[in-house]
């Protein structure tokens, strides 16, 4: 079981476990159950790195520490098989760098054309606020396409290489 899923059941049973002083802090309504206890001794090291971890990975060292966590997470809790694991992990990382890397956007245009809408070709936002991108439709793709690239080149320089 990864950290991440250890955290969100303790979470869900009700329990609080923060990170204080490098030693794990336990917050609970109630006693929490045992099992839940044990399973967090068992992993504490697994918890205590992924509360460390920065939310946003800046580092090389922090994208393999994020890539490494999708792997686990793809790995042992939707139990994929290693191939579709590591394609998903990859997967994961790779929107992750596109979404915190965003690229410039002026209002009112394409950036895949640098066009302006009009009623028949009208732009679609995409992206996570407040980084929205603004494309027509059919620039979409090829700017995607672009983005994925850059992507990849600044995992493979972080040492994540493409697993296809
Ligand atoms: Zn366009």
């Amino acid at each position: 079981m990864s950290a991440a899923v250890l955290l969100r059941r303790a979470s869900d049973q009700g329990v609080m476990i923060t990170l204080d002083a490098g030693r794990l802090h336990l917050q609970a309504s109630a006693p929490p159950h045992l099992t839940l206890v044990a399973e967090i001794k068992e992993n504490r090291d697994a918890i205590i790195a992924h509360l460390s971890r920065k939310q946003h990975p800046e580092t090389a060292a922090d994208w393999k520490a994020a890539y490494a966590e999708k792997l686990t997470q793809a790995q042992a809790d939707d139990a994929l098989p290693s191939d579709k694991a590591t394609a998903r992990a990859y997967m994961c990382v790779e929107m992750e760098w596109i979404n915190q890397n965003p690229s410039a956007s002026s209002d009112g245009q394409c950036i895949g054309c640098g066009g302006h809408a009009s009623a028949d070709k009208p732009l679609i936002p995409f992206g996570l606020e407040p980084h929205l991108r603004w494309l027509h439709a059919r620039c979409w793709l090829d700017w995607f396409r672009g983005r994925r690239q850059v992507a990849q080149a600044a995992l493979k320089h972080c040492g994540i290489a493409k697993p296809w």
